[in-house]
């Protein structure tokens, strides 16, 4: 049993070894709705000695018993059945999230169908990790083989709970290595769940190891541990900052997903309604809580005063509302701790820029950490809107005079996770493109993203890539084997 009940509220614990098992300490912490406000969950909160529980478990897991000796099509046919499992569960584990991160319940149905897609497309991918047969002289032979890196500490973040969960957890699981993941503490609640589907898909005990806990002690401990050789992060730039420092002790593999302030670039002759909706939906999607928004909005001065306008008026069409609710879209932000930093970051852009809309609190909502969504204009690129992630739903916009300004801008930022150019000239589009200093760069779109194709950042956004072939290859080792394949003595005495 995950769980046991104690005043009403559900008590989850962490998933070690195949069971379910509380805190070494007894501690738990408290997961709210931030819709209500009101604590809808305690959590078994791990600390060094569950961490060391679940690094000896995945350890034992990588080193002996049935995961070794699982064939890559055992694993394929393994991550299927995760798939299967998760789409027979949509509803509840949509509902889960939905009330758990406060996005819009359709929100949370796309993300489980792109959680069961994912874990899909590695299940295909398991058993076509081929090596090389390496070109060297007649006398030997030399081929590589392709090894699971070992045990993987995965550290995600809770703005896509589930989503970042299997972004994590399938490419390893393919790759053959063992996992401890440990979800925000403050979206632990579908990572839980979906554990309970790990037996039945036929996962032996250990593989997956759900832990949960806070990020400065159950995250900081997992990056320490010896026994772990490689950290997959998902979060904050200045997290990734600590985890590099942290996982250099032991030399850890470590690939890091970090923020962005992702510009979204505006041609006059882009199609006006396509690009008005890109620059809102670029923005304010999962509540501007997306890693990749295209929170710098970047217009040339031709079309800008009228595109500001165009926005302002439909931006007061987005509904807000309860993330349960189907209409709803744009739900809270997913916490206290979020809501305040949103809201300091309202005040400083109202002295750095001009409002056009938003700048605060929805009236209609007496609880929740609803905040209006806002657009900035007039925006300066050395203002702090325009160079700190925010993480909420706040665009900066910011006016440029040709193509070279919006590069010059647009690359004018410690970030390089992502951008986007909206323009109907096919020349100017692929300039631009080449030009641009991100890890995925769309043309007259933001924000689709796809299993099939890599994802990650430049700059200060990170290394490593997440998704497709890339995603897998973070999970890998290469082993060079050589045989001499020439009978007479080496020549050395
Ligand atoms: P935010 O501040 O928006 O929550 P973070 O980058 O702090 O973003 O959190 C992302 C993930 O990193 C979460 O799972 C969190 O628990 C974890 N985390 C936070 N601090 C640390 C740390 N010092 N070491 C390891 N993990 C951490
Ligand atoms: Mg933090």
């Amino acid at each position: 049993m995950s769980t046991s009940s104690k005043a009403g509220v559900q008590t989850y614990k962490n998933f070690i070894n195949g069971k379910w098992v509380p805190a070494v300490s007894g501690a738990t912490f408290p997961v709210y709705d931030p819709s209500t406000e009101e604590v809808i969950a305690q959590v078994a909160s791990a600390a060094a000695p569950d961490v060391d529980q679940a690094v000896a478990a995945a350890r034992a897991a990588f080193d002996s018993g049935p995961w070794p000796a699982t064939t890559a099509q055992d694993r394929g046919k393994i991550l299927h059945k995760l798939a299967d499992k998760i789409r027979q569960n949509t509803a509840r584990l949509a509902d889960i999230e939905s009330r758990n991160s406060g996005k819009p319940i359709i929100e949370a149905e796309y993300d489980i169908a792109d959680v069961a897609t994912c874990f899909e497309y590695y299940a295909g991918l398991a058993n076509k990790v081929m090596g090389h047969v390496n070109p060297v002289p007649a006398n030997a032979l030399s081929f590589t083989l392709r090894e699971p890196v070992g045990v993987a500490a995965q550290i995600i973040p809770w703005n896509y709970p589930l989503l970042m969960a299997a972004w994590k957890l399938a490419p390893a699981i393919a790759a053959g290595c063992t996992c401890i993941l440990k979800p925000a503490e403050q979206t632990p609640l579908t990572a839980i769940e979906i554990a309970n589907y790990f037996e039945e898909a036929g996962l032996p005990p250990g593989v997956v190891n759900i832990l949960n806990g806070l990020g400065e002690t159950t995250g900081a401990a997992l990056v320490a541990h010896p026994g772990v050789d490689k950290v997959a992060f998902t979060g904050s730039a200045a997290v990734g900052k600590i985890i590099v420092k942290s996982a250099a002790d032991t030399l850890k593999r470590v690939t890091l997903e970090l923020g962005g302030k992702s510009p979204n670039i505006f041609f006059p002759d882009a199609d006006w309604e396509a690009a008005v909706d890109g620059a809102l939906f670029g923005v304010f999607i999962n509540q501007g809580e997306v890693c990749s928004a295209g929170s710098r909005i970047l217009v040339e001065k031709s079309i800008y005063s009228k595109f500001v306008e165009a926005m302002t008026e439909k931006t007061k069409r987005i509904k807000l509302g309860a993330p349960l609710e189907r209409e709803t879209k744009m739900g809270p932000l997913v916490s206290k701790e979020q809501y305040d930093r949103v809201s300091s970051y309202l005040e400083i852009g109202k002295k750095e820029a001009k409002v056009a809309i938003g700048g605060g609190r929805p009236k209609q909502f007496g609880k929740g950490y609803y905040l209006e969504p806002t657009i900035f204009y007039d925006v300066d690129n050395s203002a702090r809107i325009a160079r700190e992630e925010i993480f909420g739903p706040v665009a900066s916009v910011i006016p440029f005079d040709g193509e070279s300004e919006a590069i010059r801008i647009a690359n004018d930022t410690p970030y390089g996770l992502a951008a986007a150019v909206w323009t109907r000239d096919i020349y100017k589009a692929f300039r631009v493109v080449k030009s641009l200093r991100a890890g995925i760069v769309w043309v007259n779109h933001m924000q689709p993203t796809y299993v099939e194709a890599p994802w990650g950042g430049y700059k200060q956004s990170g290394f490593g890539r997440e998704l497709g072939p890339w995603g897998l290859e973070e999970y890998l080792e290469t082993k060079q084997v050589f045989v001499n394949l020439d009978e007479t003595p080496i020549a050395w005495y």
